[in-house]
């Protein structure tokens, strides 16, 4: 049913409506077997040995001919002992991919018919730890880089030093002649050169030219591989220009998500998950397909490790 090309076609690789996915998702079997082709597009490979003959179990286990290791197409995936239906998962998928603007806990809760609110803000967790692709590639070009400030309520904090509020370090990159790319955020501690330079470092490929402020913290990218544009707005300059456009743009969206779709009740502990969300839906927003983004967030699932729940409750903010 499903091929691995670059370019996956709807209604031969992924379900382009409601109506495709009730059929093409009916059974246990059909699910299994569609996350299969998506974790072994060239065909099943143990993870123990690398043999790649198998036959499948009573208990939809696969057992490799040579080293008579089993294994199931969840293990090692997001899906990981689940007791639920693959089937309530890809609805879930579907749920969140089908929504403008993601989806929140209670609303899975209600269309899934689940059970506790615990399960489905875990399940939300689980899916937004996929939307993050392995290995994903650095942002080029030229890049604006900027920090915002998102949360905590705070009336008239001035300055870049707060307690409640969580700082999040921007990057876009900016098309010529207008325009933006892809965006990257960071949850980080401070704003001091190691954070800002070391969010710099992980996510833009070196060469690529990065247009900050005027912020010292950024004199640090002086004599590295990043050439470095500093935007000082003259205190009589126009009001309405904006130094950093592509960043402004991102960072008021986002706020406006966290208090919309996530009612503000997002804690700085989780706020990486979160990020991750934005940023997939961001840097997929001219997507048309609802069908294409749900194909890439299981194609990203299968490769994702899995995380428990303490894992996913305990998670801290990383700088
Ligand atoms: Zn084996």
């Amino acid at each position: 049913m499903v091929e691995q090309t670059n370019h996956p076609i709807g209604g031969r690789d992924y379900p382009r409506t409601v109506q495709e996915f009730d059929e093409w998702f009916a059974t246990e079997e059909k699910c299994a077997a569609y996350l299969a082709q998506l974790r072994w597009p060239d065909g099943f490979v143990c993870p123990g040995c690398g043999g790649k003959k198998q036959w499948l179990t009573a208990r939809q286990q696969m057992r490799c001919a040579g080293c008579q290791r089993q294994t199931s197409v969840t293990a090692g995936t997001i899906f990981e002992g689940t007791r639920k239906p693959l089937r309530v998962w890809f609805q879930a998928v579907w749920y969140v991919m089908s929504q403008k603007f993601g989806g929140n806990a209670m609303g899975l809760q209600r269309v899934l018919g689940l059970g506790s609110y615990q399960t489905a803000w875990s399940w939300l967790h689980k899916i937004r730890r996929a939307m993050v692709r392995p290995g994903r590639d650095h942002l080029s070009g030229r890049v604006e880089v900027d920090e915002t400030y998102v949360g905590g309520e705070e009336e008239g904090v001035a300055g870049r030093y707060t307690q409640k509020k969580a700082i999040v370090v921007v990057a876009i990159e900016v098309h010529e002649p207008r325009g933006f790319g892809r965006i990257r955020l960071r949850h980080v501690r401070d704003v001091s050169g190691d954070s800002l330079l070391g969010f710099i470092h992980d996510v833009v490929a070196p060469g690529s030219a990065i247009l900050t402020d005027g912020w010292k913290s950024y004199d640090g990218l002086h004599g590295t591989a990043y050439p470095h544009e500093k935007i000082v707005l003259s205190a009589s300059g126009d009001p309405a220009h904006v130094a950093l456009p592509g960043v402004h743009r991102v960072a008021a969206l986002l706020k406006r998500w966290l208090l919309g779709t996530h009612q503000g009740a997002v804690s700085n502990k989780h706020l990486d998950y979160y990020l991750d969300e934005y940023t997939f839906r961001f840097n997929r927003r001219n997507s048309k397909s609802r069908g294409l983004l749900f194909y890439r967030l299981l194609q990203q699932a299968v490769q994702t490790q899995p995380a428990p729940y303490l894992q996913l409750v305990g998670r801290a903010a990383t700088a």
